[in-house]
């Protein structure tokens, strides 16, 4: 097209000359016959009307390519990626409007700047092997980044890349679209964490089936062996078995409805009373300690609250439990201790306020100190509780989103059971 014009336009001076040079010399034209100056005028005519014509071509394709350039525009600036290219050392030499956006930050300020500053630290290693990986092989490569934005916000970023290469195939920079997959990664995350809670759950599920089945069958297996006693005892007259057989089983029932009880207890603590509700702990402290005010008083338990404890927002009736749980078993385990001693108070851990229910009982080995959340756990099998106490606790504490754990120095030295209400 170049060419074309430039012919046009020596065509156009040629004939411009021509007609300039018959002016002026009238005598020279007067000798070239007459047909034949007719006949190059002609020729010019037609070459003038084809230039025209190619001129017009020209101007037409040169509207396409506008066109095109505009539309080239918008898809690049308005692509719903970020579109960036670098040098080799990861200096911005062009992006898009969408990867200025994404950044947080004009267009024109994120030119000649280079593009880990814009990726969290942890992230950089990855950063700088991707390039390096790019760079080497020249193909398409992918990487998943944590970026930072001006402002300080973070994202992930899903970055494909391709090496720039020059004439002759020599890498000079990267082309890169980045893409936001925050929301992606944060579903992703959430799964992985509800697939392993499910997990802990299923095997919480387990080692609960096993320990109630576990559980139960030992007051059946009491009232199999004393029916062969009742039986045998019916058989020989021997009314002393047959009355010591009756109470075993009586006992072996009984035992077995208290802990069918304790199990529908647990699975109530699911479903909480209709909702919760701002509450001060002391009030829910004084009323634990009034229903266990006669057992308080049997065993001369001196009991403190201390000042200072927090309002909490949550299940009224269930936090009342976990206290009652707490204190009782607080004198429960109290031992032979003479001056028998329970305080109930809050302190702050950092940011956290820490609720403890603190002994000076019999204590508990480190090594089960974990132990005894679990369903049906005692540390002494002749205790007279059923070993769920704890387990209701801990499962209405992490209903309420805390934590529960014990604290103590070991036999002899008392219990501090802690938990917090976020
Ligand atoms: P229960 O009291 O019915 O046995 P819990 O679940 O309340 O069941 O407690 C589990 C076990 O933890 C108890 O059997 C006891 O061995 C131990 N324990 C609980 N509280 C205390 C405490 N304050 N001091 C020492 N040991 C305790």
């Amino acid at each position: 097209m170049e060419e074309d014009r430039l012919k046009f336009k020596q065509l156009h001076t040629l004939r411009g000359r021509a007609e300039e040079f018959m002016r002026e010399t009238p005598s020279i034209v007067d000798k070239i016959p007459r047909e034949d100056i007719q006949k190059l005028v002609h020729e010019l005519q037609v070459y003038q009307i084809e230039l025209e014509m190619q001129n017009e071509e020209l101007r037409r394709l040169q509207g396409e390519l506008e066109d095109s350039r505009n539309k080239y525009f918008d898809l690049y600036d308005l692509a719903p990626v970020g579109y960036f290219t670098f040098n080799v050392k990861g200096i911005i030499k062009e992006v898009n409007l969408t990867g200025a956006r994404l950044l947080g930050i004009e267009r024109g300020r994120l030119l000649q700047r280079g593009i880990s500053q814009y990726v969290v630290e942890a992230f950089r290693d990855v950063l700088y092997a991707h390039r390096k990986i790019v760079l080497e092989t020249k193909e398409r490569q992918s990487c998943e980044l944590k970026m930072i934005r001006v402002d300080g916000s973070e994202f992930y970023g899903l970055v494909e890349s391709v090496a720039d290469t020059d004439g002759q195939g020599e890498p000079v920079g990267l082309r890169c679209t980045i893409t936001d997959i925050t929301q992606q990664k944060e579903a992703e995350e959430e799964r992985t964490k509800l697939i392993c809670e499910l997990e802990a759950k299923n095997a919480e599920m387990e080692r609960f089936i096993y320990t109630v089945s576990h559980d139960l069958r030992s007051p059946l297996v009491t009232i199999h062996g004393f029916l062969g006693m009742l039986k045998e005892g019916l058989k020989e007259g021997n009314t002393e078995q047959v009355e010591d057989s009756l109470n075993w089983i009586g006992y072996a029932a009984a035992r077995m409805t208290n802990l069918l009880e304790e199990l529908l207890e647990l699975s109530r603590i699911g479903r909480l009373e209709n909702s919760r509700n701002a509450f001060g702990l002391d009030k829910v402290t004084h009323e634990a300690i009034n229903l266990l005010a006669s057992l308080i008083r049997e065993r001369g338990v001196e009991i403190r609250v201390k000042e200072g404890l927090p309002t909490v927002v949550g299940y009224r009736t269930r936090l009342v439990e976990v206290m009652q749980n707490l204190i009782e078993n607080g004198v429960k385990y109290m031992g032979d201790q003479t001056q028998p001693r329970i305080e109930i108070g809050a302190r702050q851990d950092g940011d956290e306020t820490v609720l403890y229910v603190r002994d000076n009982g019999i204590g508990i080995e480190e090594q089960y100190q974990e132990k005894v959340f679990g369903l049906f756990e005692k540390l002494n099998s002749k205790s007279n509780g059923s070993g769920t106490g704890l387990a209701i606790v801990k499962r209405i504490i992490e209903i309420h989103g805390g934590r529960l754990w014990v604290e103590s120095a070991g036999p002899g030295k008392g219990s501090c059971f802690c938990f917090t209400i976020p």
